[in-house]
């Protein structure tokens, strides 16, 4: 039995091209039920897990109570504005495709509203895009809206001024892209100042009013967008989070096996797993690859014990790193090679299309690329559903 608060999976990874305008939703999500299909004996539930009850094996959902005699916890993760509720009302996440979408409508409103404004000041404010986190999210999503303001903004704004916009992407270490090679971060830094991205380094936001954003130096920006891509936390479930088995970014401490410290019919896997090596203290990244192995793995387990045999250990095996900045722009860290440029874009775009699920998503992401790329443009930029944030209704 699966359940999710959502009857789709949403590949994360193309969120930043939903909220710029090059992608729209339905080609980066795909029905769970029909991922699923051809599985007998496999049911699909749409319900949000509200809290599990490990003594008695029971879980309380908005649909009512299941009980169960394992239980895989897969949740994922959310954003993490490290408890800071000023900058949580007033910046904007990007996890979910309604996040994008609200993004993708806030970024156009925002030009519209330059164009009516006639104080320099607002019109500014309104074209100044500030991105906290410096990790590929932030990175990508850097590179998208540079080039959006050369290629787009100039031929469906001609009266407004956006040589004006500014992209600032903000980053509290001393390199952006830090999970990667110190060359990928080099070169992506080089990649972001070519398309006019200003990145700050070593620079810390303290706090985002909706106007001004405030940081641990002198340094303040007037934006009327922030983006918040510095940092996610598992996403928890009330009653499996005690703090002998909760750690650093709360995530659930799980053994070898999958299986959650101090239980051994419940089983974590993915983002909200944090298990520990000796290469990986902090548990393995929170990323795609360990999510997926992790899976794939704790199947094999399942079908391990209906045969009574012992549970393999899972041992990771790490396929590399890799971020886009831009057309012909990416870099990417393999085990032995690592390469930035015009290749390490197209095995960007290869691995992105081979890990889409669905062909019909792949071959609609596929000539959505091409057309960009041969065109310059993005023409998912509607705003669909207006957004207004809520701290200013
Ligand atoms: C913008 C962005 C870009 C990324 N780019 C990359 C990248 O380039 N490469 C890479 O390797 N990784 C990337 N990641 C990270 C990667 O997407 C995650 O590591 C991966 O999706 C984790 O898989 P998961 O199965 O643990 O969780 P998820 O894929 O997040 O799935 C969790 C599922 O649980 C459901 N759920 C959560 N809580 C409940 C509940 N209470 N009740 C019911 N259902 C619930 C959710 O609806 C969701 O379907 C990116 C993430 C983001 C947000």
């Amino acid at each position: 039995m699966l359940l999710d608060k959502h009857n789709y999976h949403t590949f994360q990874p193309l969120l930043y091209q939903v909220s710029t305008g090059g992608l729209e939703p339905d080609s980066i999500a795909y029905p769970i039920r029909k991922v699923l299909k051809d599985f007998p004996n496999f049911f699909f539930r749409l319900a949000n897990v509200e809290e599990v009850d490990a003594e008695k094996r029971k879980l309380k959902t908005n649909i009512g109570d299941l009980k169960f005699d394992y239980l895989v916890l897969a949740t994922g993760s959310e954003t993490n504005f490290f408890g800071n509720k000023e900058i949580e009302a007033n910046s904007m996440a990007m996890k979910t495709i309604p996040q994008s979408l609200n993004l993708r409508s806030l970024i156009l409103e925002n030009f519209e509203d330059a164009l009516l404004t006639s104080d320099l000041h607002e019109r500014n404010a309104l074209m100044n895009f500030v991105i906290v986190g410096a990790g590929p999210t932030g990175v990508e999503l850097a590179g998208a809206l540079a080039e959006i303001k050369k290629g787009i903004l100039p031929k469906d704004y001609p009266d407004l001024d956006t040589r004006l916009a500014q992209i600032n992407l903000i980053q509290s270490s001393d390199r952006i892209l830090k999970e990667m090679s110190e060359k990928a971060s080099k070169k992506a830094e080089d990649f972001l100042e070519e398309l006019g991205v200003h990145v700050w380094k070593n620079v810390r936001v303290m706090s985002y009013d909706g106007k001004t954003v405030t940081t641990n130096s002198d340094l303040t920006f007037q934006a009327a967008t922030v983006v918040w891509a510095a940092g996610v936390k598992g996403a928890t479930i009330k009653g499996l989070d005690a703090e002998d088995y909760m750690v650093r970014g709360n995530r659930l401490l799980v053994n070898e096996f999958s299986q959650v410290k101090g239980f051994d019919y419940i089983f974590a896997i993915g983002d909200i797993a944090c298990m520990q090596t000796e290469d990986f203290p902090n548990g393995y990244p929170m990323m795609a690859q360990p999510a997926i192995q992790q899976g794939a793995q704790l199947g094999e387990n399942f079908i391990r014990l209906i045969e009574n045999k012992p549970m393999k250990p899972f041992e990771y095996k790490d396929k590399g790193a890799m971020a886009t900045i831009g057309r012909n722009k990416a870099v990417v860290d393999l085990k032995n090679w690592k390469f930035q440029g015009v290749f390490a874009w197209f095995v960007w775009m290869f691995v992105h299309l081979y890990f889409l699920i669905g062909f019909r998503n792949r071959v609609v992401v596929f000539v959505n690329w091409v057309y960009n790329y041969i065109r310059f443009d993005r023409e998912a930029r509607l705003i669909i559903r207006p957004f207004k944030r809520k701290s200013m209704q």
